[in-house]
């Protein structure tokens, strides 16, 4: 059945080199088989044990204020030395969220993964990867046309198509159309009776290899990197929402003028990054940078916390605030709506603060419910 919670996954990137050269503590241990995260303060790890890792992994026995988060998963990706850990590489990422969410996608369902967390969390890293090491999108994207290619036939073919735009203060901006205007020109986002809040004139792509995705897909990751410089930001600023629009044509062998179509939406959503904006110290520009993306990320919140209250079966009936940022109004579908959904909240592994934050939003992510049904036509 399409009935289900927001899959919530937890996964917690190595330590940066500046992080080693400051000797950075791990606050962080996990459980992998309960999907457990726990954090520890930075003053209640007794780092004297002897049987602490290099990194300073805590074995310790003292867990006065440890805060324990439960997830559908918790991955490891700190070290590879970690005692009972399973160091979670870009491979078994894939194996854990990617390949089921595409098996989904094949059935006929929408699906969308969210990357969450602060700047530097990993969440680029997790959706799009490096040239060495590719994340979900492009593993996806791999694997969506190898299987294209094993299941066409003369009677069931299929068509890709892709769009790829970022949200910027509250604005919608294409990233596979070169920018030609200075300041660029904002889309309008508009709402069908059908098919519900979507970005008009945005461009969309067919493509029919992969090869042909990774081309857009370099273009639109540089063009999110030129666009935030030219707009005087960083493209921790924005949003970036990546769209494969999947077709299945079947023709029925004997009655031929009968055609079933299926129609699935694979998403993927790297948001900004979710630090306060008072922690940066930022002023003029970035600090109106900083409330736009608090009110898309603030909403996302509000949006999270009263599907995942009435989900509880609260009293109170709150009228969901989609429409209140661009980005819950045009993610709507995927939050609460037809869709199967994943976030994976991306967490440093020695950020107190900002860690306990992603993990306490992350945990309210876990009871929303959503109800994916299979998008399927029959035409005549
Ligand atoms: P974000 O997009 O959340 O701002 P990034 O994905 O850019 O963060 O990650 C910050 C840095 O950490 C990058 O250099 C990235 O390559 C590295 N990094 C993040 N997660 C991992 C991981 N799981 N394994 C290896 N390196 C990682
Ligand atoms: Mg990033």
């Amino acid at each position: 059945g399409g009935q289900g919670n927001v899959r919530v996954l937890v996964r917690a990137r190595p330590f940066l080199q500046r992080e080693i050269d400051a000797e950075c503590k791990c606050l962080l241990s996990m459980d992998q088989s309960l999907g457990t995260t726990t954090l520890y303060r930075p003053d209640d790890i007794d780092f004297s044990d002897d049987g602490v890792s290099d990194l300073g992994t805590p074995l310790s026995r003292r867990v006065r204020d440890a805060k324990e988060f439960a997830f559908d998963e918790s991955m490891w990706s700190v070290d590879r030395m970690t005692k009972n850990t399973q160091f979670v590489d870009q491979d078994l990422l894939y194996d854990k969220v990617g390949r089921e969410f595409l098996d989904h996608s094949f059935e006929g369902y929408h699906t969308c993964m969210l990357a969450y967390g602060q700047t530097g969390a990993g969440k680029s890293y997790t959706m799009n990867g490096t040239d060495r090491e590719p994340g979900l999108i492009p593993r996806t994207c791999y694997d969506l046309f190898q299987r294209i290619e094993k299941m066409t036939t003369a009677t069931m073919t299929f068509t890709v198509k892709i769009s790829y735009f970022e949200i910027y203060n509250e604005h919608v901006y294409d990233l596979l159309l070169p920018v030609t205007t200075d300041p660029p020109t904002p889309l309008k986002v508009r709402e069908s009776p059908v098919d519900g809040p979507y970005v008009k004139d945005l461009t969309t792509h067919s493509v029919r290899s992969y090869a042909e995705v990774e081309k857009y897909l370099m273009l639109g990751n540089k063009q999110r990197a030129t666009a935030a410089t030219n707009m005087n930001a960083t493209s921790s600023r924005s949003h970036a929402v990546f769209t494969l629009a999947l077709k299945k044509i079947e023709s029925d062998p004997i009655i031929d003028e009968t055609t079933e179509e299926t129609n699935s939406r694979i998403r993927f959503v790297d948001l900004a990054g979710s630090e306060r904006a008072n922690s940066t110290g930022a002023t003029g520009t970035r600090l109106r940078e900083g409330a736009n993306i608090n009110k898309s990320l603030t909403t996302l919140g509000r949006v999270i916390s009263i599907l995942a209250e009435s989900a509880l079966g609260s009293k109170k009936r709150d009228v969901v605030p989609y429409r209140d940022s661009t980005l819950t109004w045009l993610l709507k579908d995927n939050l609460g709506g037809n869709s199967k959904t994943a976030m994976i909240a991306c967490i440093s592994p020695c950020d107190y603060e900002e860690t306990l934050s992603t993990l306490r939003y992350a945990s309210q992510a876990k009871h929303i419910r959503t109800r994916a049904v299979v998008n399927q036509d029959f035409i005549s």
